[in-house]
């Protein structure tokens, strides 16, 4: 047998990118997400939320079937709502979805989504314009916010990954960390007007679910737990603003229906520190997942390791039903 090993999923955007609005966001077309549920179904077994939490806490790990998944979905994005849950429901899967509350309750849009779609909005050959545009805004505020010149910022922030081109590595290093918080939102939101031109409002009632939506997943089974409710980096906070994030959370997890006493969250950008793990416990959260790249060993009771679950990325198991086990397995 090999229960005690669990391998968690994680998933962003589930889209007909193809016939979508933004084609070049970066996620995940729908076939190969039924595909890759047809693999896991293959060679895996899907359990739910409440079995781990039983394996993990009541020792219950011999109860999990062979190599366990559990799905995860990050953002409460409406696709999840559109393209998975009804996947899920034909599968007989329940999975687990992680909602930012301000931007599901409130109509917001995180930051961190307004520049995916600001990026969505510029091809290639563009993004020279779109880093121009951040040189001028960085001249517009440099007197009053003490900011350093453009080259300082480009040398030091361009460097181009495995993924993206330098340009496109600026431009989400400059507005999700370096500059100060309250300018990196002014700036985004700026050129999120002028890029992807659409209300805040609007955009958001298209992006995220709505409650009614998570609330008829709820009663069919699904999972929600606590995204945080402003998408902070926790580890960036004091110990009340951590507070303020969580009691937010339970709010939430109450108004869907879920159990506040045996509730779990996602941490955004995988952020947190002790002092996140000592209010959560304190507040009846069970389990917290991480983006750290692995597969979690449920009999391993040292050091919290169910705060700091580790995930794969959709990206690192094969999107063909077909495909043979790789090394994650
Ligand atoms: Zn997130």
């Amino acid at each position: 047998m090999n229960n005690s090993k669990l391998t968690v999923v994680m998933y962003h955007y589930v889209r007909d990118l193809k016939n979508s609005r933004y084609p070049n966001i970066k996620g995940l077309q729908i076939e190969l997400f039924r595909e890759q549920v047809q693999f896991l179904k293959k060679h895996y077994n899907f359990v739910t939320v409440e079995q781990v939490l039983d394996a993990y806490h009541n020792d219950k790990a011999k109860d999990l079937p062979d190599h366990p998944v559990l799905l995860t979905f990050d953002d409460a994005y409406k696709d999840h709502f559109d393209y998975v849950f009804p996947y899920l429901e034909h599968e007989k899967i329940k999975g687990a979805f992680y909602a930012p509350v301000k931007a599901v309750t409130e109509n917001t849009v995180l930051d961190v989504n307004k520049i995916h779609f600001i990026l969505a909005s510029t091809p290639d050959e563009k993004l020279p314009q779109l880093v121009n545009e951040l040189k001028l805004q960085l001249d517009n505020y440099r007197k009053d916010w003490n900011l350093q010149s453009f080259d300082y910022y480009f040398d030091k922030l361009a460097v181009a990954n495995r993924f993206d081109p330098k340009e496109v590595i600026f431009v989400k290093r400059l507005l999700q960390v370096e500059l100060d918080e309250r300018l990196r939102k002014i700036i985004t939101d700026d050129i999120f007007q002028k890029v992807v031109g659409m209300d805040e409002g609007m955009f958001s009632c298209e992006l995220y679910m709505s409650m009614d939506q998570i609330k008829c997943m709820v009663d069919n089974g699904m999972h929600f737990g606590s995204h945080g409710y402003d998408h902070y980096w926790l580890n960036s906070l004091s110990k009340e603003k951590q507070e303020f994030e969580i009691k937010k959370s339970i709010e939430f997890i109450k108004e869907v229906g879920g159990d506040v006493n045996n509730w779990t969250i996602c941490y955004p950008y995988s952020a947190h520190d002790d002092k996140t793990i000592e209010v959560l416990k304190e507040n009846g959260c069970k389990l917290g997942m991480t983006t750290i790249v692995d597969t979690a060993d449920l009999s391993n009771k040292e050091g919290d390791v169910i705060f700091k679950l580790p995930r794969l990325d959709t990206n690192d198991l094969p999107k063909d039903a077909n495909a043979p086990v790789n090394k994650w397995y």
